[in-house]
């Protein structure tokens, strides 16, 4: 049978949480490209934000959400995701998520800017990995077909009317045709964009580029999280160390010693995560190091090895025990902020196609992300998408939403005489060098260019790999392009000619394939 009611390509938190909604309500095939556990969310460390400490509330969660996002938060779907978040927590326990507990309560962490201890996690900092492994193994034991190693490579639309997608099968090179009433992308964000990276090999922008290809709206592209603290240590892959460890009272010191966070930010080492990334950054460059460190030492062996397992045991097996040393760590990409833009209900501006988790942009972030919110958003949008599906047709007119949004294309640009070869690594370093945590009009113009004349000359794709570049050139030009028309400074998008915030700017960058300017 190659026809479902619904048809969700990728198989972390958000596809997985979904097949298991949608199962209920009719038949449903996943596509992964990948095995079925190869995703950003078994990396997930931190944890899962829920106001349900006694003296925390959902308005609580939802200020420190807005904070956070600097202005550009949408509120109505902040209200949804923090007044929704304690009953889509309540499906993943019973799915048998294993939550860490206290006396048969649930043990709630503080990370940073939040006000409130509100993070759930499991295994102490291993809580991806359980949610990654619970969900996954319900999954195979429910009536959902599931397709490994399956890349979706169209979005099929008829009519105007998104109708299913084609896929690679990337073992034997066949490609097939899947059709179904409600197509969901649930293929994470764009990690692998930067040299540096936290993110699996999977994130690749996929579901991000198929959509605009299609005709959907892809917006907020120019805010791309990076994570301060990421192991860096030579011939040692990226390496998150969580933020919950400067919650529970890690201190950053620059390589000569001396603790610097207090010079950039009152709240020290709990400033939000752009803030502590571009002081790194600056400190890096004061003392000529490509490094900075993160001291625990002060902290009890017991605290750091209950608390944090993963973490110790993956420092000690390369040779560190952080209980008595310093842990050498520096930014890398991590998050991202925009995507596929969806109302309320996750429902993208083509009928059928809905976007969750990573992949979409709900606005619940804005220009920066709270700690341990995605994981949440995934959850909690993705509940209404199957909601939304459950609903008489025909579709609702989407949300106009209370935020000013401009619509652009990509603007065509001077074809460059000379560029460096176009592949991954090339991708990767000018995304990280001319793109990455501190951007300029000029750097941003040199990138824009190169990456114009890559996008020009890109083969017609046959492979995996193939596909991946294509989409990531797509999602690099749509992040560069964005970057550029924001001419200012605002949450995890830092320029250096225009440091400052504008009002003028409290507004969203949309991009359309067939956008009137
Ligand atoms: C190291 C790390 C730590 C993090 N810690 C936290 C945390 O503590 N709390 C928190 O809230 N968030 C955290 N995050 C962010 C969070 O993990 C992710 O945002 C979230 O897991 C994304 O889930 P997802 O389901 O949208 O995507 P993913 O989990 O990335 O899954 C994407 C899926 O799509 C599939 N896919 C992609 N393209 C295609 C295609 N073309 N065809 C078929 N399949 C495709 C992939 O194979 C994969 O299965 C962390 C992220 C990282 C990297």
């Amino acid at each position: 049978m190659n026809h479902y009611d619904y048809i969700i390509v990728g198989s972390g938190i958000a596809g997985l949480y979904i097949a298991l909604l949608a199962i209920e309500r009719g038949s449903v095939l996943v596509l992964t490209k990948g095995s079925i556990d190869d995703c950003n969310t078994k990396y997930a460390q931190g944890g899962i934000a829920v106001a349900m400490g006694k003296d925390d509330s959902p308005e609580l969660h939802f200020q420190d959400t807005m904070a956070a996002g600097d202005g550009l938060c949408d509120a109505e779907a902040v209200h949804i995701l923090t007044d929704e978040a304690a009953d889509c927590v309540a499906d993943l326990i019973k799915f048998g998520v294993p939550f860490d507990t206290l006396d048969g309560e649930i043990t709630l962490t503080r990370e940073a800017a939040h006000s409130e201890p509100r993070i759930m996690h499991a295994g102490g900092d291993a809580t991806g990995e359980h949610i990654e492994v619970t969900l996954s193994r319900q999954v195979r034991s429910a009536p959902i077909k599931v397709l490994e190693n399956c890349l979706a490579s169209e979005i099929l639309v008829q009519k105007g009317k998104v109708i299913g997608v084609r896929a690679l099968d990337s073992r034997t090179g066949s490609v097939e045709e899947y059709h179904c009433q409600f197509l969901i992308l649930a293929t994470g964000g764009a990690g692998r964009l930067f040299k540096y990276t936290t993110n699996s090999d999977v994130v690749t922008g996929d579901g991000i580029a198929l959509a605009f290809q299609a005709g959907a709206e892809i917006s907020d592209m120019e805010f791309f999280q990076f994570h301060p603290t990421v192991l860096r240590l030579p011939g040692v892959a990226p390496f998150l160390i969580s933020e919950a460890v400067r919650g529970e009272g890690g201190i950053l010191k620059n390589v000569e010693g001396r603790r610097f966070m207090p010079d950039y930010a009152p709240e020290a080492e709990l400033a939000t995560r752009d803030i502590v990334a571009r002081s790194i950054v600056r400190e890096m460059k004061k003392t000529h190091s490509d490094r900075v460190f993160l001291d625990v030492t002060h902290l009890s062996s017991r605290l750091i090895t209950t608390r944090f397992p993963h973490i110790y045991r993956f420092c000690q097996g390369q040779g560190l025990d952080i209980t008595k040393g310093l842990i050498p760590v520096a930014p890398a990409a991590h998050y991202l902020m925009g995507g596929v833009k969806v109302n309320n209900w996750g429902e993208a501006n083509l009928p059928g196609l809905f976007a969750a988790g990573e992949t979409a942009c709900t606005g619940v972030h804005g220009a920066n992300r709270l700690a341990s919110n995605s994981l949440l958003e995934s959850v909690v949008f993705g509940r209404r998408i199957v909601q939304r599906t459950e609903m008489a047709a025909p579709a609702r007119r989407r949300k106009k939403r209370s935020d000013e949004a401009i619509s652009y294309r990509l603007p065509r640009r001077k074809v460059l005489p000379k560029v460096p070869p176009l592949n991954l690594p090339n991708l990767q370093s000018l995304m990280w060098d001319k793109v990455g945590i501190i951007r300029s009009g000029k750097s941003l113009k040199e990138a824009a260019s190169i990456l114009a004349a890559w996008q020009s000359l890109l083969p017609q794709p046959t492979d995996r790999p193939t596909y991946e570049l294509n989409n990531l050139v797509l999602c690099a030009r749509l992040m560069t392009e964005a970057a550029l028309l924001r001419e200012e400074s605002r949450g995890a998008h830092f320029r250096s000619d225009f440091p400052q915030t504008l009002p003028e700017w409290q507004r969203r960058i949309v991009f359309r394939e067939n956008a009137i300017k």
